[in-house]
């Protein structure tokens, strides 16, 4: 299989804003986008992404996973991004056409169709360095992923940063561009110096999130992560699990949660954490790594906890349990 989102489905759905009207829908090769070299968003990183995946059920049909959540996060990117409002009625017809369009082509679980909704500023304007694009692109792609966990499910090691941060404090909700190519130098140090998967942000104690993934401690019948705000992405899977936590009786809790707490709690029998996105739904973690030394989490493998919450989302978005929540949409 190749890596993850490297293969495209032929064809994606587009529509441009002119300064004053979306054109209509137009479903084009995926191969290539033409823009101007000088577009604002190649100088000046106006643009955000989203991810969402759509599934396979026994019986056929496809069905999209919290479709509506993604669509209103991505609108909400970009009004943080000053790139023109859109339609988000629209956007749900182009990401249900494009999907239904290759319907064929979504893999049976564990795997799924990644859907990437993306919104950039088009307009050729190098001298808007500090003036938002007129014009702008809509386009959604699709990506037909396998299973995230082949090759062996190992728990994450992870290496705590509580200097630095993954991005400015006011970017954190914004799923745009620049927040990832930023946050590679001090991920690509922590793999090279302590072989770590990934760097867990905690600027100044207070644990945040990954570079891509939220951050979930589990322990015992209690579950806790960093409460909503705007510096640290609000994942949808974060959500979802905690939802589906509730339903299962545990005491979630959406809070601060220090680098001090954190280290404490990892070191009792039973502990567990996990990242959670949409990519690789729910990722144990076995490891932290703090100034130079590591601490296990819990037995340091993979928990049965994480396991479960993992199992019962994956039901859901696969068809095996009842969508109670009302999280898929038909295409
Ligand atoms: C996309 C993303 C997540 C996870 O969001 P989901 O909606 O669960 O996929 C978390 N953190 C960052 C920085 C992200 O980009």
């Amino acid at each position: 299989m190749s890596a993850f989102g490297s293969v495209f489905m032929p064809e994606m759905a587009i529509s441009w804003f002119d300064g004053s009207q979306w054109s209509d829908t137009d479903v084009v090769s995926s191969d290539s986008l033409q823009l101007h070299p000088g577009a604002h968003v190649l100088h000046y990183s106006s643009t955000c992404f989203e991810g969402l995946k759509a599934f396979r059920h026994e019986d056929g049909s496809v069905k999209v996973f919290r479709m509506d959540k993604n669509i209103s996060r991505l609108a909400q990117s970009s009004e943080l991004l000053a790139l023109p409002a859109f339609d988000e009625a629209v956007m749900a017809d182009m990401i249900r056409d494009i999907v239904a369009r290759f319907a064929d082509e979504v893999p049976s679980p564990p795997g799924s169709m990644y859907i990437r909704p993306t919104h950039i500023g088009t307009e050729p304007a190098i001298g808007k360095a500090a003036v938002p694009s007129l014009t702008s692109c809509l386009y959604v792609l699709l990506s037909p992923v396998g299973d995230y966990f082949t090759g062996g499910d190992k728990a994450l090691r992870l290496l705590l940063d509580d200097e630095g941060m993954r991005c400015p404090p006011h970017m954190g909700m914004v799923k745009s561009g620049g927040n990832y190519a930023g946050a590679l130098q001090p991920i690509m140090k922590a793999r090279a110096e302590f072989q770590a998967d990934q760097v867990l942000f905690c600027p100044g104690g207070d644990v945040q999130e990954t570079g891509a993934a939220n951050f979930l401690l589990i322990d015992g019948n209690e579950i806790i992560t960093k409460a909503l705000d705007s510096s640290f992405l609000h994942g949808v899977t974060r959500d979802s699990i905690l939802t589906l936590a509730r339903d299962m009786g545990m005491d979630v809790q959406e809070r601060e949660l220090s680098v001090e707490e954190l280290l404490e709690r990892s070191a009792r029998p039973g502990c567990e954490a996990a990242l959670s996105g949409t990519a690789a739904v729910l990722t144990a973690v076995g490891t932290l790594i703090y100034q130079g030394k590591e601490y296990p989490v819990g037995n340091g493998g993979i928990g049965e906890t994480t396991l479960r919450l993992r199992r019962a989302l994956n039901d859901i978005q696969w068809g095996k349990a009842d969508d109670t929540h009302g999280w898929l949409t038909s295409i």
